[in-house]
C-alpha cells in the first residue's frame, strides 16, 4: 500500500517536472505564457489537495499537494530564474500572490449568496472555503518569501559553490522548503491543533520531493541543456530590487525630473527636493548651504559660436559641478545657464570653499571653441544663518550672485561681502 503510494508519488513528481520543464524549455516557441499559466493552474490544485488529500507513505502521511506540487512549483520558479532573469520571475511570483488574495476575497463574498440546491445534491462547501481563506493568505505570504528567498540563496551560494549548480539547487530546495514547512505548519499547529508528528511527515515528503527534482534537474542540465549556467555577476541587492519591482521605481524616479541637455535635476525637482534637504539638515542640527551659479557673458558665447556650441559649454560646466560636489550634494538646473547646488551638512565657510573650487575649476578648464576661458559668478548663502527656509536662503544667494556680477564676475560672494575674485 505504502509502496504503491510512493511509486505514484514519484510518478507525479516526474510527470509534473517533465511537463513543466518542457514548457519552460520551449518557451521561445510556445511563449512564456504557456508555462506560467500551467504553473498557475497547478497552484490551484496543489492548494486544494494540501487541504483535503493525504496518503500514507513509508515516511508518514503526506499530501501530494504540498509535497509534490508545492515543492515542484518553487523549484520551477528557481528554474525560470536560472533561464531568464529576476525581472521575468517576479511576474509569476506577484501573479500568484495577487491571484490568491483575489481567491480569498471572492471566497469571502460567496458566503453572501444563497446558492440554488442542485439536483445532484452536493452543494458548495463555502465554510470550507472560508476556513481555508486565512490559510491561503498565510500560505501565499510564505510563498512570496520562499520565492524571493530561493533565488537570493541560490545567488549567495554561488559565492562558495560557483560551478556546483546541482548542489546549489538541492540546498536551496532543502532550506526553503524547511522554512516553508515551519511557517506553514506553525499556523496549522497553532490554529487547528495539528500534531507535531505531521510536521515531520510533511517535511520528509518535501525533502524526498526535492531529491527527485534535483535528480531530474541534473539530467536536464547535463543531458539536455548541456550548458553550465554562468554565475550571476550582479550584486544580490540588485536582484532583490528586480524581484520587488524597486528597480523600476528607482529608474523612473531617476529619469523623471532630469534636464535633458545637462542631465542634472531640473527646476521642478529642485522645488520638490531642495526644501526637504534644507529642513532635514536643520532638523539634525546641521547647516545647509545653497550655491547659485551663473555663466558669465553667456550671450556672447551663443552669439559668437551659435547655440549648439553654447550647449556644449553648458554640458562642460555641469560635468565640472559633478566632479567637485560631494555625493550628498544635489545640483539643479535653475534657469538657462544658472545652476543651484544644495549642500547639506555644510556651513558657510565650507560652502564658500566649495564654491571657490567650482569657480576655479570651471575658469581653468572650460573653454569656448576658440580657447578662451569660460567663467562663472557665484552667490552663496547658508541655512540657518541666512534664513531658515530654502526659499529665503536661495533669494539671499541670488542677491549675492547679483553682487558678484556687479563686482566684476568670475568671483564668489558670501555673507561678509566679496570673498574671492578669480
Ligand atoms: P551675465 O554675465 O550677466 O550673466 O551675462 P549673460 O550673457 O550670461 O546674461 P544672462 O545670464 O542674462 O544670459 C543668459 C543667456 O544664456 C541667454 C540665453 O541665450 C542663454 N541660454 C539660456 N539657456 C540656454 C541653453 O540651453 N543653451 C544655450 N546655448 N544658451 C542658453
Ligand atoms: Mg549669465
Ligand atoms: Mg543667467
Amino acid at each position: 500500500m505504502q509502496a504503491v503510494n510512493l511509486l505514484l508519488f514519484a510518478i507525479e513528481a516526474v510527470g509534473y517536472f517533465t511537463l513543466m520543464v518542457t514548457l519552460l524549455h520551449f518557451r521561445q516557441r510556445l511563449g512564456l505564457g504557456v508555462f506560467l499559466t500551467a504553473l498557475g493552474v497547478m497552484h490551484f490544485m496543489e492548494t486544494y489537495l494540501a487541504a483535503v488529500f493525504y496518503v500514507a507513505l513509508p515516511f508518514g502521511a503526506a499530501s501530494p499537494g504540498s509535497s509534490v506540487f508545492f515543492t515542484g512549483k518553487l523549484m520551477m520558479i528557481l528554474m525560470l530564474y536560472l533561464q531568464e532573469d529576476a525581472a521575468t520571475v517576479r511576474q509569476p511570483i506577484y501573479g500568484l500572490f495577487l491571484g490568491n488574495i483575489l481567491t480569498v476575497a471572492v471566497a469571502w463574498l460567496l458566503q453572501f449568496h444563497t446558492p440554488i440546491d442542485l439536483p445532484r445534491g452536493d452543494g458548495a462547501n463555502v465554510d470550507f472555503l472560508k476556513e481555508m481563506g486565512w490559510l491561503m493568505v498565510w500560505g501565499t505570504t510564505l510563498l512570496y518569501l520562499d520565492s524571493i528567498g530561493i533565488i537570493l540563496l541560490y545567488e549567495r551560494l554561488g559565492r562558495y559553490l560557483r560551478r556546483r549548480i546541482i548542489l546549489r539547487f538541492m540546498i536551496c530546495g532543502f532550506v526553503l522548503l524547511t522554512f516553508d514547512q515551519i511557517g506553514f505548519f506553525g499556523a496549522l499547529h497553532y490554529f487547528l491543533d495539528i500534531p507535531a508528528s505531521a510536521f515531520w511527515d510533511g517535511w520528509r515528503a518535501k525533502m524526498f520531493a526535492v531529491c527527485i527534482y534535483t535528480g531530474l534537474f541534473a539530467i536536464y542540465e547535463i543531458w539536455i541543456r548541456r550548458s553550465g549556467i554562468p554565475a550571476s555577476v550582479r550584486p544580490i541587492s540588485d536582484i532583490f530590487s528586480d524581484l520587488t519591482f524597486r528597480e523600476r521605481y528607482n529608474d523612473l524616479l531617476n529619469r523623471t525630473g532630469r534636464d535633458v541637455l545637462t542631465g542634472v535635476y531640473d527646476r521642478t525637482r529642485m522645488e520638490m527636493e531642495a526644501p526637504v534637504m534644507v529642513r532635514e539638515a536643520l532638523r539634525q542640527g546641521q547647516f545647509a548651504t545653497v550655491i547659485i551659479l551663473d555663466a558669465d557673458h553667456f550671450k556672447d558665447v551663443n552669439d559668437r559660436f551659435g547655440h549648439l556650441q553654447g550647449d556644449e559649454v553648458l554640458k562642460a560646466i555641469t560635468l565640472r559641478l559633478g566632479t567637485i560636489l560631494r555625493s550628498a550634494d544635489r545640483v539643479f538646473r535653475f534657469g538657462g545657464e544658472e545652476f543651484v547646488a544644495v549642500c547639506p551638512a555644510t556651513d558657510h565657510a565650507e560652502g564658500i570653499r566649495l564654491a571657490e573650487r567650482l569657480r576655479w575649476t570651471i575658469a581653468s578648464s572650460v573653454k569656448t571653441p576658440d580657447g578662451k576661458p569660460v567663467t562663472v559668478s557665484i552667490g552663496v548663502a547658508t541655512a540657518d544663518t541666512d534664513g531658515a527656509s530654502f526659499t529665503t536662503v536661495l533669494s539671499t544667494a541670488d542677491e549675492r550672485l547679483y553682487q558678484a556680477k556687479k563686482g566684476g564676475r568670475n568671483c564668489v560672494v558670501g555673507k561678509p561681502g566679496l570673498v574671492k575674485t578669480g
